[in-house]
């Protein structure tokens, strides 16, 4: 690793962990919490949970596994070149979808229907859960005691009412910047905007991959547009059948190569500007990472596009509708008959341990205790769940 400059996260200074814990021999703090997270449940079910395509579609698209990985190595290399955190940002890239629902936002929109009048469901939120409270794998707490820094990044957005919740149960803690509206480390911005640059960049191949958006179509997109055509001009031969996708591959090489230029240079740029002597005054400051002005508007059309022409696309629509009502009907029918949900989750009612903030009298932690079992199952554990329970087979 290359030195860490002065605003970056150094795990000899964390902010420690819930639990203290002595130190690893061999590792920092922040290695360490990567290896928990690799090592955990919720990240083992990431490889069946759903990014756009439902996982049942084709064995070639992205998962949330795959995302994340794809997130940690943009996260990491424009680490690098910043004197960041590489540990951290891979770290938090691994952990930033752990919350995630099966089914992708069809099924987060429909639990979050489905908890309306206990709180809400929030996948951000529910990524904290996972670690804080869900995962339970040492005999001294619940969730994976992580360090201060990997939970704040993790933490990247949270409505105030629930910032308030966790405030209470932990005050000066990871909520605290959402009631300031302060920013986090340059690590967890980072990851953010790692998020957005692959899944803009995947979507496009598996966009094309399924059929539903085309080559022909991207043209109206200019930052795909253009490195396709200069790839063109470099290899005319790539236009012919017989290349397969290695046009639309070199392409998106291409793309997303110009896209980690140009956050580096934005970002150095902001840098050298706001001249942050630590990672408490980068807090202090607006958001550093950042892309240039012209990649944020060319970014900003191929977010639209993929908006309009593929997450919108009807056969999409179609899937995720009845993810929605598959989520639904699990919720309902867990709700009538807990005992049809594991005995651990059974107890968890019983007892009235929900865990963390939000469960505020019985039926609202009945409720969490359910929306958790959702939220961790894999697409096909949820689909196969909901043919048991209902009858219907759907999404299979
Ligand atoms: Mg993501």
């Amino acid at each position: 690793m290359t030195a860490l400059a002065c605003y970056a996260c150094d795990p000899a200074r964390t902010r420690g962990r819930r639990f203290i814990q002595a130190p690893a021999p061999t590792r920092t703090e922040y290695q360490r919490d990567r290896d928990r997270i690799v090592h955990s449940t919720a990240f083992r079910r990431l490889v069946y949970k759903t990014q756009v395509f439902l996982n049942h579609e084709g064995d070639l698209f992205r998962t949330r596994l795959t995302h994340s990985l794809e997130v940690a190595q943009l996260g990491r290399s424009i680490a690098r070149s910043l004197g960041l955190n590489e540990d951290l940002v891979e770290t938090i890239a691994l952990a930033h979808d752990l919350g995630h629902t099966p089914f992708g936002h069809a099924g987060q929109d429909a639990l979050n229907d489905c908890m309306v009048n206990h709180g809400g469901f929030e996948h951000n939120l529910q990524s904290l859960r996972v670690v804080d409270h869900l995962e339970e794998r040492y005999p001294e707490f619940d969730g994976l005691n992580l360090s201060f820094e990997t939970r704040e990044g993790i933490l990247k957005h949270c409505s105030a009412t629930h910032a308030r919740q966790l405030e209470a149960l932990e005050p000066g803690g990871v909520a605290l910047r959402f009631l300031q509206h302060t920013q986090p480390s340059l690590e967890a911005q980072l990851c953010n905007l790692a998020d957005e640059i692959a899944y803009n960049a995947h979507d496009i191949d598996d966009g094309v991959r399924s059929g539903l958006i085309t080559l022909a179509q991207l043209q109206d997109v200019p930052l795909f547009d253009e490195h396709r055509c200069q790839t063109l001009h470099d290899y005319p031969l790539l236009q012919e059948p017989v290349q397969g996708r290695r046009l639309l591959y070199e392409s998106i090489r291409r793309m997303l190569s110009r896209q980690v230029y140009d956050v580096i240079a934005a970002t150095q740029a902001a840098l050298d500007l706001a001249r942050p002597a630590d990672v408490d005054e980068v807090r202090r400051l607006p958001s550093l990472v950042q892309f240039g002005v012209a990649m944020r508007d060319s970014s900003r059309t191929l977010k639209a596009f993929l908006l309009q022409q593929l997450y919108r696309h009807p056969q999409v629509m179609q899937t995720t509708g009845q993810a929605r009502r598959v989520v639904l009907d699990l919720f309902a029918a867990y709700q009538c008959a807990p005992q049809e949900m594991p005995e651990s989750h059974q107890r968890r009612v019983s007892q009235g341990l929900a865990g963390g903030a939000g469960a505020t009298d019985a039926a609202a932690l009945a409720a969490r205790v359910v929306a958790d079992y959702i939220a961790g199952m894999t697409d096909r554990f949820a689909a196969r769940e909901h043919q048991r329970l209902t009858g219907l087979q759907l999404l299979s």
